[in-house]
C-alpha cells in the first residue's frame, strides 16, 4: 500500500526529525499520538496503555511492562521526559505499542520475529524498528 507523503505521520517525522527542540511529552501527547499512530499505521489494533508514566530515564527512551490480572490483560508505559525532538518521541511510542501489541495478541514481549514484522510497515511512515528505538 502506498502512503501519501503529506501523511500526519510522515509530516511530524519530516518536519521535526533533524531539529534540536527538546521535548517533555504529556500524557495528553502520548494519548494523542497513540490515536493517530493506531489509525495510520496499526489500522487501530492496539489497545490503549493502562497507565502512562513520564518520567526521567537513564538507559532507555522508554519501557513496557505487560500485566495480567484477574483473567485481563494490559499494559503500562513508562516513557522518558526528555526527547530530542518529537520525531525521536514518535519513534519511541511507536516501538512501544508494537510490544502493546504482543502483548495482548500472543501473551509474550520482546524483539523477536513478532516484533520485527513490523518493521516493515514502519518503513513506509519513514519510521525504524530496531531494539533501541
Ligand atoms: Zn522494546
Amino acid at each position: 500500500m502506498y502512503i501519501k507523503k503529506d501523511n500526519i505521520v510522515i509530516k511530524a517525522i519530516r518536519g521535526h526529525i533533524n531539529k534540536c527542540e527538546p521535548l517533555t511529552p504529556s500524557k495528553h501527547l502520548v494519548t494523542r499520538w497513540h490515536n493517530i499512530l493506531n489509525e495510520e499505521v496499526f489500522n487501530n489494533a492496539i489497545h490503549p496503555f493502562k497507565t502512562i508514566e513520564i518520567k526521567r530515564k537513564q538507559d532507555c527512551h522508554a519501557d513496557y511492562t505487560g500485566r495480567c490480572k484477574n483473567g485481563y490483560l494490559y499494559g503500562e508505559l513508562s516513557i522518558n521526559q526528555f526527547f530530542m525532538n518529537k520525531g525521536y518521541f514518535i519513534y519511541t511510542l511507536a516501538h512501544e505499542m508494537v510490544h502493546q501489541w504482543q502483548w495482548m495478541e500472543i501473551g509474550k514481549v520482546d524483539h523477536g520475529q513478532t516484533f520485527l514484522k513490523w518493521k516493515k510497515r514502519f518503513s513506509k511512515f519513514e519510521m525504524p524498528l530496531g531494539v533501541s528505538i
